[in-house]
């Protein structure tokens, strides 16, 4: 039987109570966390909607492969379970296993960025180019310009390489100050949007042709690998364990964070075939995660892990994931609610900008927006604009083109009740919109200010 959204296809064994605070509470809750949703506490979260990262329900299997945790220090069966997955599904030759995403962020741009090198992208990412730029190499946006309209709807690959974009910063500053291309699969700052394979050879023609790497941010492959089967007519038979294999024979190595697409909590790596990288890496991962054969994570994680990341490939799994998201953004398109188009992988992303018009981004609207939905509901959201984007060399901040609210969906977490819930608070809260103020910083810290600034009503 065919339905417009597929039911889960999992049924609920155990389960977590949820609880709702007053609005006065909430209220209370969001000044006292200075209006960063970031640190409100999560006993105070109705529907936690922040992140999908490491926020996502383990399957009973891999519940049980806790159990069979290898806690040697070194060389775990788990371990050697972790990088046999990852070299079967990905193929690539060597793996330095990492805490999380970030490690392996760090332990790249230690070994390939150097002072005055540049390192093109498609957008930015917010801990990739804090990495990048704390080597000394200077961040590039090379995506195609679509990416930055919110509600250009009509290009089904948004995340695509811009490849006169590319080829114009190769000519511009020679391709022996490119240390690698970073390939965001997909693109989370553009709202979760795909990169075809079509794009991702081309990518890879001309990075080989001028000897630069090609690295994926890999983080949500299998989404990535989804889209491409419904939007990329030759692929639509083919299994996502296929697309996944021909979209990494195009890189030479990737980043990887294992609480999101790994369908895990915690845990991460960097992969690669050059063999000369994986020994500097592998060199560097002692000094700040771990042995290479756990990097920070312990035996059970790298086994729940390694279940993760086949149960991913499961063609039911992952439309189900991408149907949620799509479910909640059609919701609040038929409301007429403003969010980026089309609805992306893993969130549905509030254009803050359509949606307050009435506040400058100097202001901070997706800040201020994402309070006032948890003041509305109980839901926590995150702001991904200027407040994210941080500020320059120059102490300027970036004014980025979005401006948006993410309502990030955990993978096997929430119901189609739990969304329309959220739905209802989106609509109550741009019901009211126009009595909503700006915000301006009480505490700015220097870097990654999103994570842990403070701010006031103006
Ligand atoms: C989450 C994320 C990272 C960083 O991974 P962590 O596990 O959070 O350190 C890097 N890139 C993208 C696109 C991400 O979404």
């Amino acid at each position: 039987m065919d339905k417009k959204y597929m039911p889960e296809p999992y049924k609920v064994k155990m389960v977590e109570p949820l609880r709702i605070l007053q609005k006065e509470e909430r209220v209370e809750a969001i000044k006292k966390a200075g209006y960063n949703t970031f640190l409100l506490n999560s006993r105070d979260v109705y529907i936690d909607l922040l992140t999908d990262s490491g926020t996502n329900a383990m399957s009973d299997r891999q519940w049980a492969g806790l159990m069979m945790g290898d806690e040697a220090y070194a060389g775990s069966d788990n371990w050697l379970h972790l990088k046999e997955t990852v070299q079967s599904i990905m193929g690539f030759k060597h793996v330095v296993p990492t805490h999380q995403g970030r490690g392996a962020e760090n332990l790249l741009s230690q070994v390939l960025v150097k002072p005055g090198t540049y390192i093109p992208g498609n957008m930015y990412f917010t801990t990739t180019r804090a990495h990048q730029e704390m080597n000394g190499g200077t961040f590039v946006d090379v995506i195609i310009d679509e990416a930055h309209i919110s509600d250009k709807e009509d290009v089904l690959f948004k995340g695509n390489i811009d490849i006169k974009k590319y080829e114009d910063l190769i000519n511009k500053v020679g391709a022996k100050n490119i240390p690698y291309i970073c390939v965001g699969v997909t693109v989370n700052l553009a709202g979760g949007q795909p990169v075809s394979m079509k794009n991702l050879r081309e990518v890879h023609e001309l990075s080989q042709k001028h000897g630069i790497k090609v690295m994926f941010d890999c983080t949500r492959y299998v989404e990535n690998a989804y889209f491409i089967k419904a939007r990329e007519e030759e692929y639509k038979d083919k299994t996502i364990a296929e697309i996944v294999k021909e979209m990494f024979s195009y890189a030479d190595g990737a980043t990887m964070s294992g609480k999101k697409d790994g369908i895990v909590n915690i845990g991460g790596f960097l992969a690669m075939n050059d063999e000369d990288l994986y020994y500097k890496a592998a060199a560097l991962v002692v000094v700040y995660e771990g042995m290479p054969s756990y990097g920070g994570m312990t035996g059970r994680d790298m086994e729940a892990f390694s279940i993760g990341l086949k149960e991913a490939l499961d063609y039911n799994y992952i439309k189900h994931r991408i149907e949620q998201v799509e479910y909640l953004g059609n919701r609040l398109i038929e409301a007429g609610i403003p969010i980026v188009k089309p609805i992306g992988g893993h969130a549905v992303f509030l254009d803050a900008k359509k949606f307050l018009p009435h506040i400058p981004q100097s202001q901070y609207p997706a800040q201020v927006l994402a309070a006032e939905i948890y003041i509305e509901s109980g839901v926590r959201t995150m702001e991904r604009g200027n407040v994210s984007a941080g500020r320059n060399k120059e102490g300027k901040e970036y004014f980025p083109s979005l401006e948006l609210v993410r309502l990030t969906i955990p993978r096997r977490v929430y119901s189609y009740a739990h969304l329309d819930y959220v739905a209802e608070a989106i609509i109550n809260t741009y019901k009211r919109r126009d009595e909503i103020k700006g915000l301006k910083f009480s505490y700015e810290p220097p870097v990654l200010r999103f994570f842990t600034g403070k701010f006031e009503y103006i």
